[in-house]
């Protein structure tokens, strides 16, 4: 094949057919970790590993070859002709080869052994509570990774080459402003909340409420707000998450906690709101890798926007109420909507992430923001890290925790070398606010809640954000859809609008 010889039509052609490949073993590999995640039999655990090193190997090799590199190039000479699908295409490949080509293939080896370990090291040491167990490896990790930021290059920060792959665009001067009004906002806001000693009823939701009951109001949540049981399923798996192989299949998981119902019920909201994104993807996508969410940021939108607008509102109380409460074991319907509505909203300032009320989660991710920054900026020293956390969480939250198992070790992510990550959960919330103003001036949001008129909303959802895949890039995208950019001020509206009426403040 000798693309000087093609022309752009068939360029293009070739090029499409060399991504539907590709894509072929990145929808197999989605499907194997569903299957390992969601009961597939321990004993084929050592073939699986072996068919996923082959197929990942094949993906990633496709994605940094020659050939890879002759379209990009050819592509890029005609750069003004392209369609808008095929230019977004170019500018994935283009990006993931550009990360990739400056680093030498030994190194990103001996790195990807080094992560295949990491995992357990961090289990470990989380499992003893004991940092130093798990520092030499994360000293590693830091190091190669800042090797690779030097190899890849960058722009600004170093940390923003990290930021850029999950949050494309987005720089640590960006977060720095955005993090900066976070915290003058809710950190005060907090204090109020706890000073304030208002206590909001919760102990109901401690009630031991069996599987199978759960299992239904997952159900009747998921069929409400649109999912489609056609081209999606639900199954259980240690930590929630949603994959699939794009539109037309699209599978989310949750986890039942027997004696904390809520638990469950919002994991499915918010998986749901991941899987609307996904199944609502324009059809002309199918089979294309637009046919996905743009950015994780993005699509943490989707799912906070089901999980904290509407499923934490008090018009989905009043709407969902006596369905939900006639599924429950007897005693629930003695608890009205609005004191559902309040225990889903109470605020405790916590140790855990990922057990956080909406109003105290974005600290969490503030704390981890200034951690990692502190890090690619810095010489620094891992064992100096958890007294930096203590420090953190004692000055935003209040609180400091016990041992390391509840602080610096509570998290999986940067024992897979996820640094620049934890960020796009913030963005996911900030974005979703801003998302939900505009929804609100063409849209009756409460009444249409209230009134379990859903559909509406899915459908403007659709039309503003799900249809576009990944067409568009998030700086792109909230642009189009409020005509300013990313832009704290709402979440931080929406924040007070809400915990001021609870809290009486
Ligand atoms: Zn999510």
């Amino acid at each position: 094949m000798n693309l000087k010889d093609m022309d752009l039509k068939e360029i293009i052609q070739g090029f499409r057919q060399y991504l539907d490949r590709k894509l072929a073993y990145d929808n197999a590999l989605a499907l194997i970790f569903w299957d390992q995640s969601t009961g597939a039999p321990k004993g084929g655990a050592k073939s699986r590993a072996k068919t996923v090193g082959i197929l990942s190997g094949e993906a990633f090799a496709m994605s940094v070859s020659d050939t890879m590199k002759g379209y990009i190039d050819a592509l890029s000479g005609f750069k003004d002709e392209l369609d808008a699908e095929t230019a977004a295409m170019l500018r994935i490949c283009a990006r993931d080869y550009a990360a990739m080509e400056n680093i030498p293939k030994d190194e990103f080896a001996a790195y990807s052994e080094l992560l295949s370990e990491a995992e357990s090291v961090w289990e470990d040491a989380k499992e003893k509570k004991d940092f130093g167990i798990f520092a030499p490896t994360l000293e590693r990790i830091i190091k190669i990774l800042k090797k690779f930021i030097d190899y890849r290059g960058y722009d600004g920060h170093p940390y923003n080459t990290l930021l850029d792959d999950y949050e494309p665009g987005i720089t640590a001067a960006d977060l720095d402003e955005f993090f900066d009004s976070i915290k003058k906002g809710i950190v005060p806001l907090l204090k109020k909340i706890t000073a304030g000693g208002k206590r909001v009823r919760d102990d109901f939701t401690k009630i031991a409420v069996p599987q199978n009951i759960q299992e239904k109001i997952a159900g009747l949540i998921m069929t409400e707000v649109g999912f489609d049981f056609d081209r999606g399923m639900l199954k259980t798996s240690e930590h929630p998450f949603t994959n699939g192989t794009g539109r037309d299949d699209v599978r989310i998981t949750t986890h039942y906690h027997e004696n904390s119902f809520l638990t469950s019920l919002y994991s499915v909201l918010h998986e749901t709101g991941h899987a609307l994104y996904e199944q609502n993807t324009d059809a002309a996508l199918t089979g294309t890798i637009l046919d996905s969410g743009i950015s994780m940021g993005i699509h943490e939108s989707q799912s906070r926007f089901y999980e904290n607008m509407i499923g934490r509102s008090r018009a989905f109380w009043d709407n969902m109420h006596g369905r939900i409460a006639a599924l429950l074991p007897e005693g629930f319907d003695k608890i009205t909507s609005e004191e559902f509505f309040l225990a889903c909203n109470a605020v405790r300032p916590s140790l855990i992430r990922i057990e956080a009320d909406e109003l105290t989660y974005t600290l969490h991710i503030m704390i981890r923001y200034e951690i990692e920054k502190y890090i690619f900026s810095n010489d620094v020293d891992v064992y100096e890290l958890p007294a930096l956390w203590n420090e953190k969480y004692k000055e935003y939250l209040g609180i400091a925790p016990p041992d390391d198992g509840e602080g610096i070790l509570q998290d999986v992510h940067w024992s897979s070398g996820l640094f620049g990550y934890f960020p796009s959960y913030s963005l996911g919330n900030a974005y979703a606010a801003q998302i939900y103003r505009c929804m609100s001036r063409e849209l009756d949001v409460d009444s249409l809640v209230r009134n379990g008129d859903y559909l509406k909303i899915r459908e403007w959802l659709t039309d503003k954000v799900h249809k576009h895949g990944s067409v568009y890039l998030p700086s792109e995208l909230i642009q189009n859809i409020s005509g300013e950019k990313l832009n704290a001020k709402y979440f931080l509206e929406y924040l007070y609008n809400k915990y001021g009426e609870i809290y009486n403040i």
